[in-house]
């Protein structure tokens, strides 16, 4: 089978590798058929990531279940997947609790992707090995489209825990998004959908300040904390630059929480005294996205939001080492199955 690997900034190519086999009774073989790239793989693609390369890239896709061992009984082969982006046993006391991203049974930081904690391969390969099909396999409900959810194993369900636990705690609250890609785009969707009385999307780039405004969001190609006195109830980063994570928690108002969704690569600094004064909840977190998949999948399963509209392109398989590498919102790669 083909792995796409990441071997330099803005290349990809496809290299052979043994196909993955079960190696226990718990084990799936899965085959994307809808995949796209996470806002991260965007930095890793322009170089600003911190793994050398060359690795298998991707860890967003729906996939065919095409082989389980014995004891899987949640899926069979023939279903259609959402593969989570991390590994995780689903029964250590850390999956127990719901913190997937945190798997005790696995090394650090195990996902697919990026061979951080140990190599899983990546979801644009032509087959993957799931270590624990139950725990971390969720099917894809009926009527949903693999293309509009193949973000479903992280930035769609992320964007979902960014807002809709705070909007249910504070109902109408006013949201402010500063982010460069989908995960804003979607948080706009969400929170809109959700109730939130006013969304801010703050992003230079005009076609996703297009897309914030058909989500029902005023926009802005920057922030400017003053002009913003009575401040937001929650605020989403979603940029990988800390200036701007130190510009969205200016615009909190009192007691405000501020989502990060991370991987600030690169160092900066944050105005914690105006924090302070302020009463700032701040989190910075990897994803523990198995736990919520359920319930983001549920969302887009209402017709209230529109998560296809995020889709800028939808791209054949076989073009994927010339089609990765360009600056697209949000490309999904998708396999025919014959
Ligand atoms: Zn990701
Ligand atoms: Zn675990």
């Amino acid at each position: 089978m083909r792995e796409l690997t990441y071997v330099a900034r803005r290349t990809v190519e496809w290299r052979e590798a043994p196909d993955p086999e079960l190696r226990s009774d718990q084990e799936a073989i899965v085959a994307p058929v809808a995949a796209t790239p996470c806002d991260v793989d965007s930095s890793i693609l322009a170089g600003h990531g911190f793994i050398e390369p060359p690795f298998a890239l991707g860890h967003e896709c729906v996939a065919r279940v095409v082989g389980t061992g014995t004891a899987v009984t949640a899926v069979a082969p023939g279903d259609l997947v959402v593969v989570p982006w991390s590994i995780s046993c689903g029964t250590c006391d850390r999956c127990r609790r719901g913190l997937t991203a945190h798997c005790a049974s696995v090394p650090y930081m195990a996902m697919y992707g990026a061979p951080i904690g140990g190599s899983w391969g990546g979801l644009f390969s032509d087959l993957v090995r799931v270590p624990y099909a139950d725990a971390m396999l969720v099917k894809l409900p009926a009527g949903l489209d693999p293309v509009a959810m193949a973000s479903a194993s992280d930035n769609w369900s992320l964007a979902w825990r960014l807002v809709a636990p705070h909007l249910t705690s504070r109902p109408g609250a006013r949201v402010l998004v500063v982010a460069r890609g989908s995960i804003g785009l979607y948080v706009c969707d969400i929170a809109r959908a959700l109730g939130a009385s006013d969304v801010l999307y703050v992003d230079p780039d005009p076609q996703h300040r297009a897309l914030a405004e058909d989500f029902g969001a005023i926009t802005a190609e920057a922030i400017e904390p003053a002009a913003h006195k009575d401040g937001f109830d929650i605020a989403v980063e979603a940029t990988g630059r800390v200036d701007q994570l130190a510009l969205a928690v200016r615009c909190l108002s009192p007691e405000g929480i501020c989502e990060s969704a991370g991987n600030h690569f690169r160092p900066g600094e944050l105005p914690l005294l105006d924090m302070y004064l302020t009463g700032v909840t701040l989190r910075i977190a990897r994803d523990n996205v198995r736990a919520h998949i359920p319930d983001a999948l549920a969302l887009a399963a209402s017709g209230k939001v529109n998560p296809e509209k995020v889709v800028s392109d939808v791209i054949d398989w076989e073009d994927l080492p010339n089609a990765l590498p360009r600056k697209l919102l949000k490309p999904v790669f998708v396999r025919s199955e014959t």
